[in-house]
């Protein structure tokens, strides 16, 4: 069911007393919201956060997940891992993954059916780079992607994902897509969705903007009809912009 979602991605930011420190401040300060808050760390910190999260409201992510079970894959983590130490969501095919580390939408259509077969929820990401967009590629680029990275799933297992509409050029650059732009993609996405699958399974997905989000720009962007929230990164780092954006709806 469509929720109104906070979802922080702490990238490779924060040592670990860094880290503990930002989550017990996240504690203090949080107010009563009906938002779905995430945060996403690095995975060193994910057992210890979860212990300091306790009983809270506030989910844990990781930021990646290989879509293998197990095996002879050094430096790997699996989703079963993530699992056991009370992970709940994963972000998958973030923009930096398919940038530094070659991911294309197929390798993380694997990890989304791991994930899924796990019993956690993937935060599928995509998203079109600046020059996409200029050549006006960047419907025909989000809806590859979508095809590709999910529409292995079946209505059930689609249901149960959540997506990030992250525009390459606004991650990080402090430049954010406009409301009008950003609502345009968001609406395009549930139209492919609902000429796979149908209208019900399109209207019930989460889907998050990310791109330079902060409390200036957050209530603008969550009010329109077809954003349900944002992925963070910069301002998750912050926790009075980090808190505020829950307020943001
Ligand atoms: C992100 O990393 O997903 C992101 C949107 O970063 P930022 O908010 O810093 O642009």
């Amino acid at each position: 069911m469509r929720q109104n979602i906070i979802a922080g991605n702490w990238k490779m930011n924060l040592d670990f007393n860094q880290a503990t420190e930002l989550v017990k401040e996240i504690l203090d300060k949080q107010k009563e919201s009906d938002v779905l808050t995430i945060i996403a760390p690095p995975y060193t910190h994910l057992k210890s956060i979860k212990d300091m999260l306790g009983q809270t409201d506030i989910r844990l992510a990781a930021q990646n997940c290989h879509h293998q079970e197990s095996g002879a894959y050094t430096g790997e983590i699996s989703v079963k891992m993530l699992k056991s130490v009370g992970v709940d969501y994963v972000i998958l095919g973030h923009s930096e993954r398919r940038e530094f580390f070659n991911e294309d939408s197929l390798a993380i259509s694997y990890k989304v059916s791991k994930v899924l077969e796990n019993g956690l929820i993937p935060i599928y990401c995509c998203g079109e780079t600046l020059e996409e967009r200029n050549e006006a590629q960047h419907f025909h680029i989000i809806e590859k992607q979508i095809k590709q990275g999910l529409f292995q799933l079946n209505e059930l297992e689609l249901n149960d994902c959540l997506i990030a509409y992250e525009p390459v050029w606004a991650i990080g650059t402090g430049e954010t897509a406009s409301p009008d732009q950003a609502q345009e993609m968001h609406a395009f996405i549930r139209k492919t969705i609902a000429n796979e699958y149908n209208e019900i399974i399109a209207n019930n997905i989460s889907i998050l903007y990310g791109g330079s989000v902060k409390p200036s720009n957050a209530v603008e962007l969550f009010n329109c009809p077809d954003i349900d929230g944002g992925l963070i990164g910069g301002a998750s780092l912050q926790v009075d912009q980090f808190i505020e954006l829950t307020q943001s709806f």
